[in-house]
């Protein structure tokens, strides 16, 4: 996708702070973080949003779990604990149609469903 936001984070041509890169996904600090640690995780595969997941993502899917357990021990949040989120369209607020979880930590939350 030429004009999305975040394949061009994957490629480099927007700079970004990344963390982690590999074939599958690619993580990057939030540029407006909400908390002490805001990353985002990505598939490099242009995906607008899980209403586009298919079952050949499924391997990525789970990588992601993966990756965000080796980020929470990189920003030494592991043990205090952490929330991811995926945001889904217009009723969650999706702002960028490239699949991504937020992995946020360094403080304490409050409980999403109140
Ligand atoms: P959404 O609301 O779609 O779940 O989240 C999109 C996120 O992308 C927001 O938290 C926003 O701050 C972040 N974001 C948008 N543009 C950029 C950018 O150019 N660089 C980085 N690092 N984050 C971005
Ligand atoms: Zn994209």
């Amino acid at each position: 996708m030429t004009d999305c936001i975040f394949c061009k984070i994957i490629s480099g041509e927007i700079p970004s702070q990344k963390l982690y890169q590999d074939e599958l996904v690619t993580a990057f600090r939030d540029i407006h973080p909400v908390a002490p640690t805001h990353v985002l995780i990505i598939p490099n595969k242009h995906i607008p949003s899980v209403n586009d997941v298919t079952p050949e993502d499924e391997t990525m899917l789970g990588h992601i779990y993966s990756v965000v357990r080796q980020l929470a021990v990189q920003e030494g949040i592991q043990e205090q604990g952490y929330r991811m989120i995926v945001n889904t369209g217009p009723h969650a607020g999706q702002e960028v149609y490239h699949l991504h979880l937020h992995l946020i930590g360094g403080q304490r939350m409050r409980h999403p469903m109140g």
